[in-house]
């Protein structure tokens, strides 16, 4: 086994010392005042070994990350339907383009950016018993802990500001594919994207994507394929409109988030997860970028 912790220790020291952080989101109000200099990494293998170095161990907003979360609940409960709903294409366009929506009648390029992500979320709404409940309790499963939880503030600042999201919502609706209220989907949409958890909690939630399908409780989840599937589409649409980027640079599928966190993984063999705030101007957190793309370089383990 490559010794994990002095890789981490080397490639934290390296990218913390660049002088473009990048800059901190600030379209979500609440998100707008966390420390830049915020930055931590956290690696888990298959094994169970743990290895972190920096801030890995505190909170921070997972927002599009969650998306990810959804989907794989989204085809435990509705399996191949959701594709009848939502494409497997990258869109090549930032989250939250609408003009493709329009053009496509309303059937999003993919789940991971934000119409096709609410999409996933009326799929919830409509099969989830108590929706906000159930699907906080799957996280809990996922990350084998009950603290995770919803930050309502960041749930609320999103609630009075995020008016392309009810645009995009408005538009599914016009074209039928929106089944449940807006306000009900789009409240659920924003708690989802506000749970916060730490790096390794994400390493934690992401392991069943690692384990085909099998989470640290031990329950299946979804099947192979449906492990097969949900990494492809984050191969190829995880990183907004720099998802080919990702692949070149890192080459694992993963998903990012403008809360600043990146998750990433190799199947069989670990989850890594980094955060640092300050983004790029695609969204993409700065370092994470950075931190990952020397990660797989040094330790010569990614898809190819
Ligand atoms: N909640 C954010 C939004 O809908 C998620 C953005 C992101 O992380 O990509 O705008």
């Amino acid at each position: 086994m490559p010794d994990y912790q002095a890789i981490l220790n080397t490639i934290y020291s390296e990218a913390i010392q660049a002088s473009d952080k990048g800059i901190v989101a600030s379209y979500i109000p609440e998100l707008a005042h966390i420390d830049i200099n915020n930055f931590g990494i956290h690696l888990r293998t298959s094994e169970g070994k743990n290895f972190g170095v920096g801030d890995y161990n505190k909170l921070f907003s997972i927002q599009s990350i969650s998306k990810v979360l959804a989907l794989s609940k989204a085809m435990e409960l509705v399996g191949e339907a959701v594709w009848d709903r939502v494409d497997v294409e990258p869109s090549g366009n930032p989250f939250n383009f609408l003009t493709l929506l329009e053009v496509e009648n309303g059937i999003p390029r993919n789940p991971l950016i934000n119409s096709g992500a609410i999409v996933i979320s009326d799929i919830l709404v409509s099969k989830l018993k108590n929706p906000k409940d159930d699907f906080l309790n799957y996280i809990r499963d996922l990350v084998n802990d009950n603290s995770v939880n919803y930050n309502m503030d960041v749930a609320q600042s999103e609630k009075a500001t995020g008016f392309k999201n009810y645009a995009a919502a408005n538009l599914l609706k016009s074209f039928k594919n929106l089944n449940n209220p807006v306000e009900e989907v789009l409240d659920f949409y924003f708690h989802q994207c506000s749970i916060e958890m730490t790096c390794s909690q994400l390493s934690n939630a992401f392991y069943l994507f690692a384990n085909n399908g099998c989470c640290l409780r031990n329950k299946l989840h979804i099947n192979d394929r449906q492990v097969k599937r949900i990494n492809a589409i984050m191969l190829t649409c995880g990183f907004y409109d720099e998802a080919g980027e990702f692949a070149f640079e890192v080459g694992l599928p993963g998903k990012s988030g403008v809360g600043g966190g990146i998750v990433a993984l190799l199947p069989d063999k670990f989850v890594i997860t980094t955060w640092s705030p300050g983004l790029n101007v695609k969204g993409n957190s700065k370092l994470g970028m950075l931190a990952l793309e020397q990660f797989t370089t040094k330790t010569k383990l990614s898809i190819f």
